[in-house]
Formats: C-alpha cells, sequence, structure tokens
C-alpha cells in the first residue's frame, strides 16, 4: 500500500472516530471522605463500575472533607454524586442545622440534592485507650478530643452527642482532625479519645488497635432515645465484641446511615443508568469493603430522607423496589 494511501486511511478512521469518543465521554465525580474512611474505598470500587460498565463514562473518586462538605461539592455542580450521612443530608435539603444561616437565621435549603441510593450503616464510634481514666462521654471534660475533619458528618455527631452528656467546645479541648489523624494522635498520646462516624470496621481504628488497647466509650440506649427525638436519623445499636482487637466488651452506640447523593440538573438517563450499573455489580462494592456486603437493592430506598433524582427513580419503579 502506498504511504499516501496509508495515510488517507489514518485520515479517514480517525477522522470518523475522534468526534464521536470526544463528545460521548462523560467525566462523573464522586466525593468520598478522607483516605482512612470507608467512602474512599467504596468510592474507588464505584468508579471503577462506572467507568468500566456505563458506555462513554469515565469516572473518578475523589478525597475530601465528608459529608457537609460533599454536599456543598454537590449544590456548586462541582461533583455528579456524593456519599453523605443521611442526617446530613436531611439538613441540607431542608435548611435546617448547619444549613440555617447564622446571622439571619433564616433556611439556606439545599433544594437540588436528591438521592440515589441507600447504603450501609454508619457506626458512631467514640474511641480512647484504656488506662486513661476515661469510662465514659461524661468524662472527656477538659479532655482533647479529634471531633472530625473540617465539613465532616462526624464533627456534626460529635457536637450533638457531647452537648448530650453536657459538654460542648467550650469545655472540651476539640481537634478536627480526620480519621487517620485521629488515630496517629491517638496511638501518639496527643489526643484522649476521637469521634469516628464509619462504616465497621473502620481502617483507622483497626491501626489503632494493631498496636495499642483501645475501647470504645458507650452512648446507651436511652441516651441514643433522648437524641432521637431532636435529631430523628439516629438509631440505637449494639458494636460486637472483638470488632477490634483488644475490644472484648459490647458497646452500645449510635448509628446513622451512608447514601449517594447527586443533584437534581444531572441527566435524567445518566443517573439511571449509573444507579443501574451499581446494582448490577454491587458484588464489586461487596469486595471492596466489609460493609459492602449491607449494601443491597431491597434495602436501597428504605429510610430515604429527601426527594430522589428522577432517573434513580426510575430504576427503582421499574425494578419494583418500593
Ligand atoms: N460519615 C463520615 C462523615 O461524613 C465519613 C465516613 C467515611 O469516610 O467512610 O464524616
Amino acid at each position: 500500500m502506498s504511504r499516501r494511501a496509508i495515510i488517507l486511511i489514518l485520515f479517514i478512521t480517525v477522522g470518523l472516530a475522534w468526534p464521536v469518543t470526544a463528545q460521548q465521554r462523560t467525566f462523573v465525580a464522586v466525593a468520598t471522605g478522607g483516605t482512612a474512611g470507608v467512602y474512599f474505598p467504596l468510592g474507588g470500587a464505584l468508579a471503577e463500575v462506572w467507568s468500566a460498565k456505563v458506555p462513554g463514562v469515565q469516572a473518578t473518586a475523589q478525597t475530601s472533607g465528608a459529608s457537609v462538605a460533599n454536599i456543598q461539592l454537590i449544590a456548586r455542580g462541582d461533583v455528579a454524586v456524593a456519599f453523605v450521612q443521611n442526617d446530613i443530608a436531611y439538613y441540607a435539603f431542608h435548611g435546617i442545622e448547619m444549613f440555617m444561616d447564622r446571622v439571619s437565621n433564616k433556611p439556606q435549603p439545599v433544594s437540588n440534592l436528591r438521592g440515589v441510593a441507600m447504603l450501609y450503616p454508619e457506626i458512631i464510634q467514640v474511641v480512647t485507650l484504656k488506662g486513661k481514666g476515661i469510662a465514659s462521654i461524661a468524662d472527656l471534660k477538659d479532655r482533647r478530643v479529634a471531633v472530625g475533619a473540617p465539613g465532616s458528618g462526624t464533627e456534626v455527631n460529635a457536637r450533638q452527642i457531647l452537648r448530650l452528656f453536657g459538654l460542648g467546645y467550650y469545655n472540651i479541648r476539640e481537634d478536627f482532625l480526620n480519621f487517620a489523624e485521629a488515630a496517629d494522635q491517638l496511638k501518639d498520646g496527643v489526643i484522649d479519645a476521637a469521634f469516628i462516624t464509619a462504616g465497621i470496621p473502620t481502617a483507622a481504628i483497626q491501626d489503632v488497635a494493631a498496636s495499642r488497647d483501645l475501647q470504645l466509650l458507650p452512648i446507651p440506649r436511652d441516651a441514643v432515645d433522648e437524641l432521637r427525638a431532636q435529631y430523628p436519623y439516629y438509631t440505637s445499636v449494639v458494636v460486637a465484641a472483638n470488632t477490634y482487637k483488644g475490644q472484648e466488651r459490647v458497646a452500645e452506640t449510635a448509628a446513622v446511615m451512608a447514601m449517594l447523593v447527586t443533584r437534581q440538573e444531572m441527566d435524567e438517563r445518566l443517573i439511571y443508568d449509573l444507579t443501574k450499573a451499581l446494582w448490577d455489580n454491587v458484588d464489586r462494592l461487596q469486595q471492596a469493603h466489609a460493609r459492602g456486603k449491607d449494601i443491597s437493592l431491597t434495602t436501597s430506598r428504605r429510610g430515604m430522607p429527601i426527594t430522589m433524582h428522577a432517573g434513580a427513580l426510575r430504576y427503582y419503579r421499574e425494578r419494583g423496589i418500593k
């Protein structure tokens, strides 16, 4: 074949193929949390599934400050999908709690926030080391406590739970640390305790347990009931003994739910395709973290605190999921 013919063929194939792929590529950014949490590995697996299974989609998971920060990323249109806690999604959608303007006292609802799927329970784990003379959350008075990364749902839970025990940032020494930082500083004795709201086992806590004797501080059932009277998304749970090395006793505590959210403006067909690919390949998420096993199509709408995205809703209706 002559050189001219080859160039001509190349020109035609490239010319035909190029505009098609260039036009069809859709970038889907997924906001997760810190690297030592559960959102991050699950988000990575989800992005892989979407890139592999939804034609034209190129998805990437990104780290973030977690729930509150993720809702702001969604509201601004900086990401397409995000992992968030259901309590925080509810506050955002209705413009209450931290989504209320402090100065004017007016709600600032994120009214374009839309639900895609309910995922798995996230456990509020208040971690300390044995031998510190701390047996209850009330003992955290005047102590140095990691309350979660700035913009995390963890930090919101820490504030609400501390208040229940008569504490606040005026009588503890709070540090806004992500899970990895909190684990390191707990091991090094820099902080006395850490709040961590995440699926269990949480890698950061396993890391502490590997070299220190840890204990989980209880949030007894009646305290959770009291909490729930004001904040309806808390539920009462028990962390089984030996979830972490050296944690011999069961611990009563509170939990919320992890969920996936998007924005109303996202294309209906795209969200339908992403929702379908998520559930068609849920085994991939199940392999990425122990909590993946809790993620199931049958419970995907249970306790959804906000309006669902039309694309996700169409998928669930087709599958008969209520
Ligand atoms: N639920 C946590 C938060 O919003 C993040 C959990 C995780 O990263 O797995 O603060």
